[in-house]
């Protein structure tokens, strides 16, 4: 019933030698250099002996000051958001216009509808030409338009909502139709994927760039056109869509190290042609791959299948059967991945092994992807606008709010991995916190400081929601592997993930509910991945027969 993965077995020395925890010589040095190409002056990541890494000011911060902004390493936005919202595939920027962004979102909340309702009418619509714009062309395949699996962090349909003639759409997607008061809020146009493959966009050439060379040249559907690879590729996506997207971000992480590696090679044989005959050898090849791998080697991993918190509702009885099915599911993804984009020199990245910690550094170390949404702010400035002119603006946004319903304000959701913010420590009483001020408008981590934080400090933040009563807080914090022994000493770091915080206002008489789910700490954690996952595990506990299950036990 366990599946063996044979890379395990044959590279099982040189997987540990990447799993080795960096020394703290090696992590100083790294991340010192790390730190200089950040926004961040007077920070420094330190060892203690006894909690590990922890970040320390070297200057005064005072009260709402920036503490740090933080750029991803690899992340990824989550396969059900990509229908609410339209970014960067690279900074998470909004991108195109308003009126594109509602256009979209409404065009493909139109199609979900009639995927689960009645396919056939959604087959008629789609391939009878009438899809408004070609940068949708390729993209429905890749999305997710699935309302079963709808979570707190997805558009909900049970909140009431005014739909509007097709014809309205279209020419909100075309630019025909121009909202009032747009132009306040211009967001870049669009660049499409230079690999042609319709699913990655971004916000400029420069990112476009930036992504193909860093992740997206190895997992572009399109550059791999013609080979049996693009159907692996295609099916990974797609497995990863319907069983837990944390595989996206897992899989860039690949290929990151592989692009990363092919480029050291290139510069080394560059560099020391006369050495040939060393550069063959399989020891050099390896020295690259490690250096190759150097900054994921920097995140603290576990195992996924061994660190997945339980849910709530699978007993404790089925723990072993639960953690073994988190395995497996890993197994299957990670075959997909192999036969897409395998790559020989790099062979060891694609251990069950490597893949589970990557897919477990993604788990303990994340802080959530947030980029607040530039619909919500358009539809607010309306609302605030003095009235004979907000009388005059509202006839012609009222019937788009009422089509959007409570969605309108759903931001960019997605996982990530920020390098220097995973190292810090959880406080109870943090000094600073994750949280995106108005100018922050990309995927980046910013931390700000919530009160004075003198030089030589440490800076921690709070891993789960610092208001509950002291109990409730063990409880978490022991679902995350350690006891609080906050206020005096804070806890090691990189456990979990906090949620970024988002600052809201919101419009009189709509919802807030999904706010309050930003707002509150586990939740977005939980939605997408976690739920999923138990669907499926629980879905096949019913066809495992018990006898069977207690083997694992
Ligand atoms: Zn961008
Ligand atoms: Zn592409
Ligand atoms: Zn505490």
């Amino acid at each position: 019933m366990t599946s063996t993965c044979s890379l395990d077995v044959e590279f099982a020395d040189k997987i540990n030698t990447l799993l080795k925890i960096p020394s703290p010589h090696e992590a100083q040095d790294y991340f010192d250099k790390l730190i200089k190409t950040r926004q961040c002056c007077g920070i420094r990541i330190k060892h203690d002996g006894e909690y590990g890494k922890g970040v320390y000011t070297e200057t005064e911060f005072a009260e709402g000051d920036l503490v740090l902004k933080d750029q991803m390493l690899v992340g990824a936005q989550h396969s059900s958001n990509k229908v609410d919202c339209l970014v960067c595939s690279y900074c998470f920027r909004f991108i195109g216009s308003i009126e594109h962004q509602i256009g979209r979102k409404l065009y493909l909340q139109d199609l979900g509808l009639s995927a689960s309702k009645e396919c056939v009418e959604m087959y008629q619509h789609t391939s009878n030409g009438c899809c408004p714009d070609d940068s949708l062309d390729g993209e429905e395949n890749s999305l997710m338009i699935d309302h079963e699996s709808s979570g707190p962090c997805t558009s909900s349909d049970q909140n009431y909502k005014i739909p509007l003639p097709k014809e309205v759409i279209t020419s909100l997607m075309n630019g025909d139709l121009v909202l009032p008061h747009s132009d306040q809020f211009p967001l870049p146009s669009v660049v499409p994927c230079p690999g042609g493959c319709g699913e990655a966009n971004y916000c400029s050439k420069s990112c476009a760039d930036a992504d193909w060379e860093l992740f997206h040249s190895l997992l572009c559907t399109e550059e791999r056109s013609g080979t049996s690879c693009r159907e692996a590729l295609i099916k990974f996506i797609q497995h990863a869509n319907e069983t837990n997207d944390i595989f996206l971000p897992a899989a860039k992480a690949i290929s990151f190290t592989i692009l990363n590696y092919k480029k050291l090679k290139a510069a080394r044989l560059e560099n020391q042609e006369s050495y040939s005959s060393l550069n063959s050898s399989e020891d050099y090849g390896f020295s690259l791959l490690l250096e190759a791998w150097k900054p994921l080697s920097m995140g603290y991993k576990k195992k996924w299948w061994d660190c997945i918190a339980l849910p709530d509702d699978v007993g404790s009885h089925d723990e072993s059967s639960f953690r073994l099915q988190i395995r497996e599911l890993a197994f299957m993804s990670l075959q997909l991945l192999k036969e897409a984009i395998f790559e020989k020199e790099c062979a060891p990245l694609f251990s069950l092994e490597i893949y589970g910690h990557i897919i477990g550094m993604f788990e303990l170390n994340n802080l959530d992807l947030v980029v607040a949404s530039p619909v919500e702010d358009y539809f607010l400035y309306i609302d605030d606008l003095p009235d004979p002119e907000k009388q005059k603006a509202e006839k012609i946004t009222q019937p788009f709010l009422d089509a959007l319903g409570d969605d309108y304000y759903v931001c960019c959701q997605g996982t990530a991995f920020f390098p220097i913010q995973s190292c810090m420590n959880h406080s109870c009483c943090p000094n600073a916190k994750a949280f995106k001020r108005e100018e922050d408008r990309d995927g980046q981590a910013t931390i700000i400081a919530l009160r004075p934080i003198s030089r030589g400090e440490e800076i921690t933040i709070s891993y789960i929601d610092e208001d509950l009563p002291f109990e409730e807080r063990q409880v978490l914090l022991a679902d995350y592997g350690f006891r609080c022994r906050c206020p005096n000493l804070t806890i090691n770091s990189a456990l979990r993930s906090s949620a970024i915080i988002l600052s809201h206002k919101h419009i009189a008489g709509r919802s807030v509910e999904h706010k309050a789910m930003i707002l509150k700490v586990p939740p977005l954690k939980f939605c997408c991945g976690r739920r999923k996952i138990y669907k499926l595990f629980i879905s096949h506990l019913q066809l495992v027969p018990n006898q069977r299950m207690s083997k694992y036990e």
